[in-house]
């Protein structure tokens, strides 16, 4: 290496903005805590809901702590790091995100409480890395068992995971349909149960009731049948699925063609109508009556299906075409000449249905398909759009508590517990460590603490009051929001897969992991956006009316 003598050394861009040391982490926790602090209020079956209004004036009100970071597009990088934790939530267990975010803010907070101390963010760190283990354990340690075949105790699961959501009111009815749907799609792999949770397709079409809502063995497709002289009902119907135009293209065969006289025009367009009923023809012979593509159907093809009775639907949307061919058990073939009776799927029915004025392709009483569609129906798109994210949370945890077998008790009882578990851990570990865990325990309390608070309950007397029962234990007791009080959540079968507060903690430890091995922030020229105040500065102008946070 060269000797570097006194000279400085510019490594940075012109106008780059650094923070340093005590500073940028100051920043990062004020903008994690703030974006935390943004759904707090939301947490719970008592939570308040959010209005969010973009640049365009489209409306969002929801209470699903996803949704919300998502809409309000977070600029800052620290505001992005706790926005990740709720799409990982999400993406992962499809519930729990609010729980996750607000206990990284919380996390944060205490930890810098203890940098105020000067605690060096390495042993904190550290500590709360402990802690999460710990937890994880624990969790493992009071989880109670639920299998596939106890209906009721999933459908209650997925009746809590949609509370204070707007399904609330339909709550029991979604909770059947959604445990029916993952239950349908349920499959086992090496001995254990895995969901698939996309082959439930959720189409939305406003209209209706809430209550309209079903559950279609099969499949329901935003489209109509290509050809008015279709039947519009098909029963027993044998399926073929095309990923290929029934179209003759030029362009494919690359040829010029020179047409000099009528006769050989005449002569060409029989010619292309002669191939279109050739692939008519190889369909019909295949013995199919519906025929989905993924591509074009001619008009000319349109004509001879419709002469043959047979429904036609084109240009399928790729995930619909899958979905269809785990539904009737068919085949996709990419090739119409290699179509025969093999590649075909079956239903019961297919059938073009009106659903509030537009037309809706049917495919249903699949035998034991293996991707069905809920179809959500509610009088304004505000109300389906929230059914929907409640349902995503429903289908999440069903879909969690029968991959893992394994769930806890919910209203913050679960988190004491942990809480207390890791304050007996910190003792036996002793060391500057023990203050990160038993600040990580104290950080678990947030989720009861909140719980009370959105019920209206006096928060400190309430935590006070749960620990000391804890304490003596009677460890299923949580807060009864409804009734203002302490109850046994297993009385009020208040149940959660463990999955969700295993991820929950997982990355809400790893946030403030990452922010706080962070010492300095380097921003390049003109944005800057790291020395900015945490004022999550990114937010549309439409948002102005958002409390300050
Ligand atoms: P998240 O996005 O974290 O799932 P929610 O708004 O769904 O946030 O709230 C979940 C919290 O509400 C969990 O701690 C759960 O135990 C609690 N909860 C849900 N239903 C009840 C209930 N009926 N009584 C008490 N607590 C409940
Ligand atoms: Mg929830």
């Amino acid at each position: 290496m060269t000797q570097l003598t006194g000279q400085p050394i510019l490594v940075l861009p012109e106008g780059a903005q650094r923070i340093l040391g005590r500073d940028a982490q100051r920043v990062n926790i004020s903008v994690a805590r703030a974006v935390a602090n943004a759904v707090r209020t939301t947490l719970g079956p008592k939570g308040m809901d959010k209005m969010l209004v973009d640049e365009l004036g489209d409306i969002v009100v929801t209470n699903d702590g996803a949704t919300i970071l998502d809409e309000m597009s977070v600029e800052h990088p620290a505001g992005k790091m706790m926005v990740e934790v709720a799409k990982t939530q999400d993406k992962e267990v499809g519930d729990g995100t609010t729980t996750a975010v607000i206990v990284a803010g919380e996390l944060l907070k205490n930890a810098e409480d203890m940098l105020d101390q000067k605690i060096h963010p390495s042993i904190i760190v550290r500590g709360y890395n402990m802690a999460a283990n710990k937890s994880l354990e624990l969790l493992k340690k009071h989880s109670l068992d639920v299998s596939a075949d106890e209906t009721e105790k999933l459908e209650q699961i997925a009746d809590i995971a949609m509370t204070g959501k707007g399904a609330e009111r339909v709550g029991k009815k979604f909770g059947e349909i959604t445990v029916k749907a993952v239950k349908q799609v349920a499959e086992e792999r090496n001995g254990k149960a895995v969901v698939d949770t996309e082959y439930i397709k959720i189409e939305k079409k406003q209209g209706g009731d809430m209550l309209d809502s079903e559950l279609i063995e099969g499949l329901v497709i935003d489209k109509e049948r290509v050809h008015a002289g279709m039947p519009k009902l098909i029963k027993d119907a044998k399926i073929a699925l095309l990923d290929a135009a029934m179209e003759v293209k030029e362009t494919e065969t690359n040829a010029e063609i020179r047409i000099t006289s009528p006769d050989q025009l005449q002569g060409f367009l029989e010619q292309e109508g002669k191939m279109l009923k050739g692939m008519v023809a190889q369909v019909k012979e295949s013995g199919a009556t519906v025929v989905f593509c993924q591509k074009g159907i001619d008009d000319v093809a349109q004509h001879f299906l419709s002469k043959e009775g047979i429904v036609a639907v084109r240009r399928v949307k790729k995930s619909d075409m899958e979905n269809l061919a785990r539904a009737t058990d068919a085949k996709i073939v990419t090739n119409i000449k290699d179509l025969t009776s093999i590649d075909l799927g079956s239903a019961g029915i297919v059938e073009e249905r009106k659903i509030s004025g537009d037309d809706m392709i049917f495919v249903e009483e699949c035998k034991d398909p293996k991707s069905v569609t809920i179809l959500v129906r509610g009088g304004t798109e505000h109300v389906i759009d929230e059914a929907e994210r409640s349902l995503h949370d429903a289908i999440g945890v069903v879909a969690s508590a029968i991959e893992d077998g394994k769930v806890v008790l919910g209203g913050g009882s679960i988190e004491i517990e942990v809480s207390l578990g890791l304050d007996e851990y910190a003792k036996s570990v002793g060391g500057r460590e023990q203050l990160a865990i038993s600040a990580f325990a104290k950080a678990l309390e947030v989720i009861p603490r909140t719980l009370a608070e959105s019920a209206g309950m006096d928060s400190i007397d309430t935590l006070v009051e749960l620990k000391a029962k804890h304490q003596k234990g009677e460890k299923n007791y949580g807060i009864d929001v409804t009734r203002n009080k302490l109850e046994d959540m297993q009385k009020l079968k208040v149940i959660e897969p463990t999955r969700i507060k295993e991820q929950a903690i997982t990355s809400a430890s790893e946030v403030a992991e990452m922010v706080l091995r962070i010492d300095d922030i380097i921003s390049s020229s003109g944005k800057g956006k790291g020395g900015m105040p945490p004022d999550m500065g990114g937010m549309p102008p439409g948002m102005g009316g958002m409390p300050p946070m």
